[in-house]
């Protein structure tokens, strides 16, 4: 028997090993093994399993990693499709969908020495002092580890180890597993008894997880559930999952990194997981050791965890059978993976699902335009909770015009006169305020009033921004680091400007407006540590703050009952950014941050400052009107096929030399031409994977585009970034698939100069 292994190191190929007698019925697909490759030993995964081999002399598969296969069939049929529709090398995606924890040789359970008591004989032997007191801690427990019995014996190994010279305890390794929530006490919670709107969405998702994956409708098992955060969506997930359970079953459910707080946690756990089924629910996130993390995965792959809570990568987890995924905040641009494979684990969610006959819930406040539409177009059905469960009513909302504020000033100032007003009143009534604005540092900008020279990072087609604490300009894409000059380094003009807003100044401006307030700032200048943002959470909770401060990291997810005003600085800043989401985007962050207020008895208002006051997302968000935005929206997008009307792929080229990178862009953009216009007529030889194989047999890739757009080269909005030019093309087309292996198969092909890299990143969530 042979077995072909897909390496790490070689991408894009496999190759083909002996399966020595001695190991004949362990390996099998999904099998992670070491192998030699050249004069090396390297890792790899056993992606199929045959009698015979083409090559002659093959050598041996030298041992295996792990007791069961580390990769299961299903998921390793998931990685190909990521590595065909992302177009990315099919070792990467196999590379990423195991934590490093497990990947690695040397992952394994934590061993401890454990002392057991044996039978003691008749003749008990009469022991020093020493020796008997520390027996007389063993039989009393039975059984303890060396290092509690050391510490609470004061005594050493050595004291121990005579004891088991004379046959009165073993000393042996034992397994202990790591448990990140071991500390946590978990409360068993009960259903909820569900209102009408929650009991007509779970009956829908439980029905599609009841029908057999034959007679089920190809397209009803993607759920859409709709409804402003407090509308009960997390309970018709536990319910969901409770029904999956019930049909041995099990269930991953995705929340974005930063929602995956330990009271997020603790409510699955409080459900599903205390008692002797403690180890139900398993968690996945970058905050667990590598130790936790290898407990954690093997715990699913082992069956002993059922259902699975974690960020973007969680949704490769080995949960079988799979009964329900639950994407939360599906509209989230975190589940978008920035680096190989750039997957969107939404969409990696949704064909998991179909693959393994899956429900699966994208819930989210403010759906993304492509979720939404895939509800109206009948791919996804949509499920609706309209109200609050507490009935609570939504913040009012005002929207500033500080065209108006600006007027006749130096400038627009930080606060409307409207804004300080509703501050004042807070803080006179003792209720508590919190202030967005998505920018950190002081000013962004230094500026010279006389020759009009700005202050730029010398890696990055930026201005650096002032941070006042520690008096220096930073640059916040590179991080480089610079002294704020006395003077403009050009003319020598001693008048410097500093303009733009960021969080410290708005901490110094208010400050200096209520000096009696007790003002907190909020940003990843300030937290390093996950402590610190426990703490400043601690102290706004328990009232120790008036106003907090802060950049997105505030915008999400918290419940402060006595915040009853929230402002939001800047509105339209993220709004004229080069990118078709701009105004998307801008309506998400600002339902959200604006969700902050009134969770408590009092009701809430919000202020929205603005310079474009009436830009539809603006409006619409001020009148909480997801259907309304989503309506006008999708209009522009479809005069201008966009998604969803489209797709897109972002053709990135980066080097030192931008020569040579516009050049290369250029020749990209005359291949790129042929796929448009010549009438492929061989079929595009892909060696990448059997899938991609089929669709090529199937002849899908054949034949020129239907309707292929191409754009650019053009330098990318952030031309230059830590020193590399970019330049950038983008592609739209609504044959995806087709297209994916088409740039594969050009990017196999293309011979770039030196220093210049080209990456493809399928259905970017943003341009930069
Ligand atoms: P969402 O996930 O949409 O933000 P949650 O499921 O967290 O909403 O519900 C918000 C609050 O309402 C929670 O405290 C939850 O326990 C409570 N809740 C949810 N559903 C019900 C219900 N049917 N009856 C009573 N309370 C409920
Ligand atoms: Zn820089």
């Amino acid at each position: 028997m042979i077995a072909r292994v897909s390496l790490e190191i070689a991408l894009r190929k496999e190759f083909d090993y002996a399966i020595p007698p001695e190991l004949a019925d362990r390996v099998d697909v999904g099998s992670r093994v070491q192998v030699p490759f050249g004069p090396r030993k390297v890792l790899g995964v056993v992606t199929a399993v045959a009698e015979e081999s083409a090559q002659a002399r093959l050598k041996p598969i030298l041992k295996i990693i792990g007791a069961q296969t580390l990769v299961t069939a299903r998921v390793l049929k998931l990685a190909r499709w990521m590595a065909d529709y992302y177009c990315c090398a099919p070792e990467i995606a196999l590379k990423s969908i195991l934590p490093e924890a497990v990947r690695k040789e040397a992952a394994s359970w934590r061993e401890r020495l454990f002392v057991t008591a044996l039978p003691v004989q008749d003749d008990f032997p009469k022991l020093p002092k020493r020796q008997l007191e520390v027996w007389n801690i063993v039989e009393e427990r039975r059984e303890i580890s060396l290092s509690e019995l050391v510490e609470l014996a004061e005594t050493t190994a050595a004291t121990v180890r005579k004891l088991e010279d004379r046959g009165l305890v073993r000393v042996a390794p034992q397994i202990t597993e790591r448990d990140p929530y071991a500390n946590e006490q978990i409360l068993p919670s009960q259903p909820l008894v569900l209102n009408a709107a929650q009991a007509k969405a779970l009956a829908a998702v439980t029905t599609a997880m009841d029908a057999k994956q034959g007679d089920r409708a190809l397209k009803s098992g993607t759920f859409l559930l709709h409804g402003v955060t407090g509308s009960g969506k997390t309970e018709v997930y536990l319910q969901a999952i409770a029904t999956a359970l019930a049909q041995g079953k099990g269930a991953i459910v995705l929340v974005p990194e930063i929602s995956l707080t330990p009271q997020t946690v603790e409510r699955f756990k409080s459900r599903f997981s205390h008692g002797s089924n403690h180890t139900l629910v398993a968690v996945l996130h970058s905050h667990l050791s590598a130790g936790e993390r290898h407990d954690e995965w093997h715990k699913i792959r082992q069956g002993r965890a059922r259902i699975v809570i974690g960020a973007r990568s969680a949704i490769f987890a080995p949960v079988e059978p799979l009964g329900l995924i639950v994407v939360d905040e599906e509209h989230e641009h975190t589940y978008k993976q920035e680096e190989a494979p750039r997957y969107n684990a939404r969409d990696v969610a949704i064909m998991r699902g179909q693959m393994e006959g899956a429900a699966v819930v994208l819930g989210s406040a403010t759906p993304s335009l492509e979720s939404y539409h895939n509800c109206q177009r009948g791919k996804f059905t949509l499920l609706e909770l309209p109200e609050r469960v507490d009935n609570q009513k939504m913040p009012y909302v005002r929207v500033v015009d500080m065209r108006q504020a600006a007027r006749g000033g130096k400038g627009p100032p930080t606060f409307s006169p409207q804004l300080k007003e509703a501050i004042t009143q807070r803080l006179e009534k003792g209720e508590q305020t919190i202030l967005f604005l998505n920018r950190r540092g002081y000013s962004t900008a230094l500026e010279c009033t006389q020759c009009g020279f700005v202050a730029t990072c010398p890696n990055c087609s930026l201005s650096l921004t002032y941070h006042r604490p520690e008096q220096k300009l930073r640059c916040h894409v590179c991080n480089h680091i610079e002294p704020v000059p006395a003077a403009c380094p050009k003319c020598k003009n001693p008048q410097i400007r500093y303009s733009g807003l960021g969080t410290q100044k708005v901490e110094d401006t208010l400050n200096k407006l209520f000096p009696q307030a007790r003002v907190q700032r909020m940003d990843s200048d300030l937290l390093k540590r996950k402590e610190d943002y426990r703490r400043i959470l601690g102290d706004f909770r328990t009232g120790k703050i008036d106003i907090l401060v802060g950049t997105q990291m505030i915008a999400k997810g918290l419940h402060f009952p006595n915040v009853t005003l929230v402002g939001i600085i800047y509105a339209d800043m993220a709004l004229h950014q080069p990118d078709f989401r701009a105004g998307e985007r801008t309506f998400q962050l600002l339902t959200q941050v604006a969700g902050r207020a009134g969770r408590g008895e009092v009701e809430g208002e919000v202020f929205v400052q603005a310079f474009t006051p009436f830009h539809p997302a603006i409006q619409y968000a001020r009148r909480h009107d997801f259907i309304g935005f989503y309506e006008q929206e999708i209009e522009f997008r479809k005069q201008l096929n966009y998604p969803p009307f489209s797709r897109v792929a972002l053709l990135t080229l980066r080097g030192h030399n931008e020569d040579k990178v516009k050049f290369s862009a250029e020749h990209v953009r005359k291949e790129l031409d042929k796929l448009s216009t010549e009438n492929n007529p061989e079929p595009l030889s892909l060696a990448l994977s059997p899938s991609a194989g089929e669709r090529v047999a199937e002849g899908r890739v054949r034949g020129a585009f239907k309707d292929l757009n191409i754009a650019g080269p053009a330098p990318a909005p952030l031309l230059r970034a830590e020193n590399y030019y970019r330049y950038q093309l983008m592609l739209r087309t609504t044959q995806m698939s087709k297209l994916s292996l088409a740039l594969a198969e050009l990017v196999n092909r293309l011979e770039l100069p030196e220093g210049v890299t080209l990456t493809v990143d399928i259905d970017p969530t943003g341009l930069s």
